[in-house]
């Protein structure tokens, strides 16, 4: 098994688009390239070019085909049809995941010096390369990327937030962070809570659309003085869904005292009641 990096230009090809409406990708699967072209069960991470300039994707190569078999429902999402003709063979992509990181834009790589030759173009792969081989070191934090995205969004302000709640204790902060970025903790919390703030009931579908339909903040709610060495989170009692905002006012103290989920609540509807 090898990793892949693989540039697609986001003026020839809508990948975006093609990566929700179809079951699988087919790419272009030269043998010319190095090391031998993409096999079966390599994964492959997809560098999507300007004005996107990011890794977003990452596929599972489970089969290749001819140009015969190239499936028509794929041509549509071509922007660019010119080169279509002249590819001979492709590698059959199984869709794992989709993520948007500062740390995998090109911006994050030119700052931390992580392109051994930029801009990036063509494909590169880690098979057959030497540990401090840059591609190799280049492609590690991509994989360490995808396989740290436990939530599908970076919380660019939390951790800050939290320090200002909780001046008290560094340590608790590090466990309210835990549940609340527990991947396995939130996805049951979003199955049986759903996606709406559980204060304001604003949903970011709704409200921004369809892009934007999986993301939500989720909010821990058990008093820390509480939580005792052998605490385990549960989803159901433990952590509600919130938007950032009424997240961050959860975060804060009134008049000293702790907010409350009831009170926040209340404190929403009072204040919302009295404009109408
Ligand atoms: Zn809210
Ligand atoms: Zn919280």
């Amino acid at each position: 098994m090898a990793n892949w990096l693989v540039t697609v230009n986001y003026d020839e090809f809508d990948l975006e688009k093609a990566f929700d409406a179809l079951p699988t990708i087919y790419w272009k699967n030269s043998t010319t390239t190095e090391g031998k072209g993409l096999q079966i069960n390599d994964i492959v991470y997809v560098y999507v070019t300007q004005p996107i300039s990011k890794v977003m994707y990452q596929f599972k190569v489970i089969g290749h085909a001819d140009q015969s078999e190239y499936p028509l429902a794929q041509k549509a999402f071509w922007k660019d049809r010119t080169q279509l003709d002249s590819i001979k063979g492709y590698a059959v992509f199984e869709k794992l995941k989709k993520v948007d990181k500062a740390t995998l834009s090109f911006d994050y790589f030119v700052q931390n010096k992580l392109i051994p030759d930029a801009p990036i173009q063509g494909r590169r792969t880690d098979r057959d390369k030497a540990s401090n081989d840059p591609i190799r070191i280049f492609l590690a934090h991509i994989v360490n990327e995808f396989n740290n995205e436990t939530i599908a969004t970076d919380y660019p302000d939390e951790a800050d937030l939290e320090n200002k709640s909780f001046p008290e204790g560094a340590k608790q902060t590090v466990q309210v962070n835990r549940y609340e970025r527990n991947p396995v903790a939130r996805a049951k919390c979003l199955e049986i809570h759903g996606i709406r703030c559980e204060i304001c009931k604003m949903s970011f579908a709704e409200t921004y659309g369809t892009f934007a339909k999986d993301f939500i903040h989720v909010h821990h709610i058990t008093p820390l003085h509480q939580i005792s060495e052998s605490y385990e989170v549960n989803p159901e009692t433990d952590l509600i869904p919130v938007c950032p905002n009424c997240h961050a006012m959860l975060h804060r103290q009134e008049n000293g005292i702790p907010m409350t989920v009831e009170r926040l609540k209340l404190l929403y509807e009072v204040s919302r009641s009295s404009k109408i």
